[in-house]
């Protein structure tokens, strides 16, 4: 568990929507998976979207696991941690790093509890 970025997506699925995909755009509750794929086609609005959709993760082209190293270091091992440090650590550009580190610290109440959630999910597999 949580060692591809697909078990991630499907880990985030389930905290987020405990097993049925809620759409983000319009909020209906009945959607059709698309084939090999973990995306979705809301069957009210007709628009496509994951999970990550309205989550710190939206449209960063990250690795699932290099966010969830990101959100341990930050929130827990090492919070001082530098963008450059972060950066290697991850193997993404100091820019990404940056960007991460900016979504973390500075996420919505309801983002903070998937976070922690996250975190203990890590604490208990390794
Ligand atoms: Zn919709």
């Amino acid at each position: 568990m949580l060692e591809t970025h697909e078990e991630c997506l499907a880990y985030l699925e389930k905290i987020r929507w405990n097993g049925t995909p809620i759409c983000p755009y319009c909020g209906f509750n009945k959607a059709t998976r698309y084939k090999n794929e973990q995306r979705y086609r809301c069957n009210g609005c007709f628009t496509s979207y994951s999970v990550t959709v309205g989550t710190l993760f939206h449209k960063t082209h990250v690795d699932l696991r290099k966010w969830f190293q990101a959100i341990l270091l930050l929130c827990k091992l090492d919070r001082d941690i530098s963008v450059r440090k972060l950066s290697r650590e991850l193997q993404v550009n100091r820019a990404t790093a940056a960007l991460m580190v900016d979504r973390i610290l500075n996420v919505s109440p309801e983002q903070a509890e998937i976070l922690r959630t996250i975190i203990h999910a890590i604490e208990q597999v390794s």
